[in-house]
């Protein structure tokens, strides 16, 4: 019988799917990605450079960032698609501590010179075959490498509670974790504490992909 325990954790190197859903349960975005570290403190996983992922975009295909902000989460006005990208830039290495409602990104630029954490709210993340879920919860956090943090995105918040996406309730929420966020900075707590910005990747490891029926599922390419 297969214990708990193996069950619980990925090996480092295994390929997962970072699924982003939306309130109706439809999936928004989905990303391919490579184990790194995986026990009870969380998971850690690598998003590669050159890798398919599968991203939102209105159902006239048009970038989300093209409307209104304050049309930006009216769904039935502007709908919702998904469009099959290329992930650009250098890679993103996510830490998602076990059971809290963030996980950190970390970026670097080209020549590897690390450019900060940006913290993306979003819902504790549960474990679905090769795939871990979550929801975006529209409000970021960007923390500088010299630890100066700054909220993003208050006024897409905003919007998303005036189309109906998230209650003033679930609102409020989200910026209490933000201050819960804000404190693991102020005392330097873990992820931010734990140098994973001297990580590299292993040059050998091949680019993830997105499985078939999910490149077939895109409504844009
Ligand atoms: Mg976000």
């Amino acid at each position: 019988m297969t214990s708990e325990h193996t069950k619980l954790h990925w090996s480092p190197g295994t390929e997962i799917l970072w699924r982003y859903r939306r309130p109706d349960s439809a999936i928004e975005s989905v990303r391919p990605m490579r184990v790194v570290r995986d026990d009870d403190r969380g998971l850690v996983a690598w998003l590669a450079p050159g890798t398919p992922v599968l991203r939102p975009a209105l159902a006239d295909g048009r970038e989300l960032r093209s409307t209104p902000m304050a049309e930006r989460f009216d769904f039935e006005h502007h709908g919702r698609a998904t469009r099959l990208d290329t992930w650009h830039g250098q890679g993103v290495l996510k830490v998602a501590p076990t059971g809290a409602p963030w996980s950190v990104w970390l970026f670097w630029s080209e020549s590897w010179k690390f450019r900060g954490w940006y913290v993306n709210l979003e819902d504790p993340h549960e474990r679905v075959d090769h795939a871990v879920m979550t929801q975006d919860h529209v409000l970021d956090l960007v923390v500088e490498p010299d630890r100066t943090t700054q909220r993003k995105d208050e006024d897409e918040l905003e919007s998303a509670v005036a189309s109906g996406r998230y209650s003033a309730a679930a609102a409020r929420r989200f910026r209490g974790n933000a201050a819960a966020v804000e404190a693991v900075v102020r005392r330097w707590g873990s992820p931010f504490r734990d140098r994973w910005e001297d990580w590299r990747p292993d040059p050998g490891w091949p680019t993830p992909q997105l499985p078939a029926d999910l490149v077939a599922s895109a409504t844009y390419r």
